[in-house]
């Protein structure tokens, strides 16, 4: 970094069907780094939204000549939204937010003042509020999710880890060499093992519109997690085939010994136990199928070696 030039900051921010929001959003981001000493450029990545929103951007990137405006084919998700953003980042340092006032844009100089101090990794951790009593379908799957990540796999990633980072130069070159198709960029941060710090903050609502994360979009980010980051589950097929072979031990030296000391009579073979048992192991063998079957999936899709992300349209304002 060459003493003369400021620091140059790329905010990455993945918007999908925020027509109603971006706008607001770009305000808010606006009225905190306007006033710092650093030159922000702006990365809009429009992951393929149908109501508008392209133009919304469009509108705002006239009249602020530090945006660019990137637009995917189609909606690949926001971790391959973030992913086209970050690839597109030639800052000295690079913030993501999401593009609906979530991340509060306050917290920006000090993640930044934070990187500049020589950490890697800023990561914003949400926190609960004490008036955020109410039980929510998404909070409840969300702590499971954690807790079960986190004994399950050898890397850690942060309860209440938000996509609203600070990454330095040096950490998104470690991320940009991890070319995985599934990506859960939560796990492949800790994964990288850079120094990094967290800061907490209280979510606010959202500027306006619903969340663009559905139940089905919550499932593939689970899974991805799971299955890019852990083997746990093929490890439960050989814990399961080890319990049944001792039971099986086990019943071979009941009857043998039955039958040595001459109580063959008790040597009747109950159908419900049986069926119990046929039941329970054909059971626990079809699991297993379907989780190798899960890997075997994952695989194929990682040797296709097809892009995370397609760009379309133009891209505005250089880059
Ligand atoms: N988003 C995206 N692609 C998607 C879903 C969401 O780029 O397929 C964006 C969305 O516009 C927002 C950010 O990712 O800027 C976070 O999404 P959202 O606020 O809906 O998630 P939540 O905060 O409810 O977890
Ligand atoms: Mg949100």
């Amino acid at each position: 970094m060459s003493p003369k030039r400021k620091t140059q900051v790329d905010l990455v921010i993945p918007i999908y069907n925020e027509a109603g929001v971006v706008e607001q959003t770009h305000v808010q981001v606006r009225a905190v780094v306007d006033s710092l000493p650093y030159d922000f450029k702006f990365i809009y990545v429009d992951d393929g939204s149908n109501d508008g929103t392209v133009d919304v951007l469009r509108k705002i990137a006239e009249g602020d000549p530090r945006i660019s405006l990137l637009q995917l084919s189609r909606n690949f998700g926001h971790q391959a939204a973030l992913t086209a953003g970050l690839d597109a980042s030639r800052g000295d340092l690079v913030i993501t937010m999401d593009g609906d006032g979530q991340h509060p844009p306050a917290m920006i100089p000090q993640m930044i003042k934070l990187i500049e101090q020589g950490y890697d990794i800023v990561q914003a951790q949400r926190i609960a509020t004490r008036d955020e009593s109410s039980i929510s379908f998404k909070k409840i799957t969300s702590n499971l999710f954690y807790r079960l990540i986190n004994i399950i796999s050898g890397t850690q990633v942060l309860q209440g880890a938000a996509d609203f980072r600070a990454l330095s130069k040096n950490a998104l070159n470690g991320l940009r060499s991890m070319h995985e198709y599934h990506r859960f960029l939560r796990g492949m941060i800790s994964w990288m093992g850079y120094s990094s710090v967290i800061l907490p903050y209280h979510e606010p609502a959202r500027v306006g519109g619903k969340s663009k994360y559905s139940l089905g979009k919550m499932i593939r980010l689970a899974s991805d997690a799971i299955f890019s980051f852990s083997l746990a589950p093929l490890y439960i097929g050989l814990s399961a085939g080890l319990g049944f072979f001792v039971l099986a031990a086990v019943q071979l030296i009941y009857v043998l010994t039955l039958w040595l000391t001459g109580h063959t009579e008790r040597i009747v073979a109950g159908w419900s136990s049986l069926m119990g048992v046929v039941l329970i192991a054909s059971g626990i063998i079809m699991i297993l199928l379907g989780f190798i079957g899960v890997y075997v999936g994952y695989i194929f899709q990682e040797v296709k070696r097809r892009p995370i992300y397609l760009i379309t349209g133009d891209k505005k304002n250089g880059e």
